[in-house]
């Protein structure tokens, strides 16, 4: 199932929606970051990317600026590292009960 060439990295992050423009390149210590990145946000792509990398030292792919952007911030990756350390929902009522805490990033990365 290899991806098309041209496709965004990160296409399927909620981020990647509104973005328009060039694919820029994302170097291997960017991939690096992204993979960091990933752990916090425990959406799974981290060990699929670690793979390509396993198998080539030097891969590189390509993504929109914005995405990996946003995708890396320090502001959303503690975000998502929160959202993942409140597993237990001590929050008040506000929120609908029906909501699943057991995944919570799934729904953060489907968005719209
Ligand atoms: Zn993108």
């Amino acid at each position: 199932m290899a991806e098309p060439e041209g496709a965004c990295l990160l296409s399927f992050t909620k981020y990647c929606a509104g973005q328009k423009g060039k694919l820029t390149e994302v170097t291997p210590a960017r991939i690096k970051t992204v993979i960091e990145s990933s752990k916090d946000y425990q959406d799974g792509f981290a060990e699929k990317l670690q793979k390509k990398v396993d198998a080539d030292n030097s891969f590189s792919s390509h993504a929109h600026r914005g995405c990996v952007s946003t995708y890396t911030s320090i502001t959303h990756r503690n975000r998502a590292k929160k959202r993942a350390s409140t597993e237990n929902p001590v929050q008040p009522q506000s929120s609908k009960r029906s909501r699943r805490s057991d995944t919570p990033i799934f729904d953060f990365l489907k968005g719209k």
